[in-house]
């Protein structure tokens, strides 16, 4: 018997993104706009200001460019402000921010120092997501607690220098030994960041005794701590930008690795790899945001104050020209990422093209930001003294797979269009389990929200169901000062406005939304 066929609206159901691919709107997705509940807001608030102060007095972002290093002070600095644990859940000594909290962070702390914005990104974007995604309880507690503090700093260690977007083709390999109950570990990884420091790392591996048909299926997902030995990280990378990031090589020299450290289950690896990826693009693009609006009010400032001709240069029609720009595809960044953030709090379960849009829109539009912005500040916006040249190299980076990331997310469109049309006619699409880096498996027919009820999000569901870990997962650092709670005026109705106050000394033009 057929399965009867899902209508535009089942469709437009699934994801905004894949609808729009249909010609449709979400608009039970999009409306009402996703908010941060009050309480979060507060505490994102709180940290906000607390993450200020401390970069206004302690972080000098050229400092950390011409020296190659975030200096150990900032380090702690950013572990007592609980800043290497946003994303950790409660239960494990975070502070189990949202999605759309955590995006409100990344876009703070990627605009002050974008070296900053790799070292903590690195750490729980990409590093430890793996473990909150698919480690088992006794993993949680046993390291979450440690990377919720910065005593452990975590990295992810995919690439090889012959394995870049075609990650299917690593050749570290992983021996299992069933006498002993363990892997052995070898091969090399490159361009790992935070790979000089890190203590915990997310490694993915070819598992040889592994039975597949394809190659992806045979790569295992394994938390592989420093204290197991035979891990050797290589020279610092000499870089075009993000200087003050650590970058090396890691090797892996016969690292012998208890099973129980896998993640999730054996073959599974690749999945968890675009899993990772896919929750990073998100954040990637709160990154481009951040720096946009720090673009642009820089150049806000420059554009007031500098006079040619006899006028501020802000009054000429091209300048003019250039903040409309700036200021439009920042909004619709802004808008786009915490669309997307907001859906992933109320529990969406497939958003790899929204994700896709937000990592390829974000560094497209921060680049050309950057760009615009250092036109504006004219000769100024080529000395390093000012922070455009700067900011165009640390940016340049994250372009480098953007189009990739692009391509993968149409081809995946294109097969989820296919699949839905078919499934007119016959039963309802299948989850796709497919090799591409951009997308994550589809499957109409289940529902798209894990609990659809408002407020209900996926991270709330998932913090009930975590029994209390150990005394260790207390925070052990003090944390940022609690704020007084907005009055009723300051709290806009845009989620993410209400979780800042406007700098007073940054003059804005007057078509920058107020968050810049
Ligand atoms: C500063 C920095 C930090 C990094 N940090 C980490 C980290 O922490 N962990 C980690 O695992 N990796 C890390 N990487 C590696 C990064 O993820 C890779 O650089 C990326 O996956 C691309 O691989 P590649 O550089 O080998 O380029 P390649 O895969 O060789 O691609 C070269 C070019 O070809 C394009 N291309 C590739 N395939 C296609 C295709 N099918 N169609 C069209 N164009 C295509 C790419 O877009 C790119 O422009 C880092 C890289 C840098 C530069």
């Amino acid at each position: 018997m057929s399965t009867p066929a899902p209508s535009h609206a089942d469709e437009a159901a699934i994801s905004p993104v894949r609808a729009l691919f249909g010609g449709a709107v979400a608009e039970g997705l999009v409306f009402p706009y996703p908010e941060i509940a009050a309480e979060e807001r507060e505490t994102v608030s709180a940290f906000l200001e607390s993450f200020r102060d401390f970069a206004r007095d302690q972080i000098d972002p050229g400092a950390i460019d011409r020296e190659h290093h975030v200096p150990d002070k900032v380090v702690k600095g950013l572990a007592d402000l609980g800043a290497f644990g946003m994303n950790i859940p409660e239960a494990y000594g975070g502070y189990g921010f949202s999605a759309s909290a955590y995006c409100r962070a990344t876009e703070e702390i990627a605009r002050t120092d974008a070296s900053i914005g790799i070292l903590v990104g690195g750490h729980q974007s990409i590093g430890l997501k793996g473990l909150i995604l698919f480690g088992t309880e006794e993993q949680k507690r046993k390291w979450l607690p440690r990377l919720a503090t910065g005593e452990m700093i975590a990295a992810f260690a995919l690439t090889e220098p012959e394995a870049g977007s075609d990650a299917a083709s690593i050749r570290t390999t992983a021996d299992y030994d069933a006498a002993t109950d363990t892997f052995t570990l070898n091969g090399n990884k490159h361009w790992i960041s935070n790979g000089g420091f890190a203590q915990f790392f997310t490694v993915f591996a070819k598992d040889t005794k592994l039975e597949a048909k394809d190659e992806h299926r045979r790569i295992t997902a394994f938390a592989v701590t420093k204290d197991l030995g035979g891990i050797v990280p290589g020279k610092e990378e000499r870089k075009l930008g993000l200087k003050g990031s650590s970058t090396v090589p890691v090797e892996f020299q016969n690292v012998r690795v208890p099973a129980s450290h896998v993640l999730g289950e054996r073959g599974q690896g690749f999945k968890i790899a675009v899993e990772i990826l896919n929750t990073g693009r998100t954040s990637l693009g709160a990154g481009c945001v951040g720096g946009s609006k720090e673009m642009i009010r820089r150049a806000a400032e420059q554009a007031t104050q500098r006079r040619q001709f006899g006028t501020r240069i802000a009054d000429f029609e091209m300048i003019r020209g250039k903040f409309a720009r700036m200021v439009t595809s920042t909004y619709a960044l802004e808008s786009m990422v915490y669309l997307t953030a907001g859906l992933v709090d109320r529990g969406l379960m497939d958003y790899s093209l929204e994700g896709a849009c937000c990592k390829v829109f974000g560094t497209e539009s921060v680049w050309q930001n950057i760009n615009d912005a250092l036109q504006i500040a004219g000769g100024n916006g080529f000395m390093e003294e000012y922070p455009y040249e700067r900011a165009l190299r640390d940016s340049r980076v994250t372009r480098l797979e953007s189009w990739e990331t692009m391509r993968r997310a149409r081809s995946r469109a294109t097969s989820l269009r296919r699949s839905s049309r078919g499934s007119r006619h016959s039963s309802p699409p299948r989850r796709r389990s497919s090799p591409s880096m951009g997308g994550r498996s589809a499957a109409p027919s289940r529902p798209c929200f894990a609990s659809t009820g408002r407020g209900s999000s996926r991270r709330n569901t998932s913090r009930s169901a975590w029994p209390m870990p150990p005394s260790t997962c207390t925070r052990p650092w003090p944390r940022f000062r609690a704020r007084r709670r907005p009055s009723p005026g300051e709290v806009g109705t845009n989620p993410m406005q209400s979780c800042e106050s406007p700098s007073p000394s940054s003059p804005t033009p007057s078509t920058a939304s107020s968050r810049t």
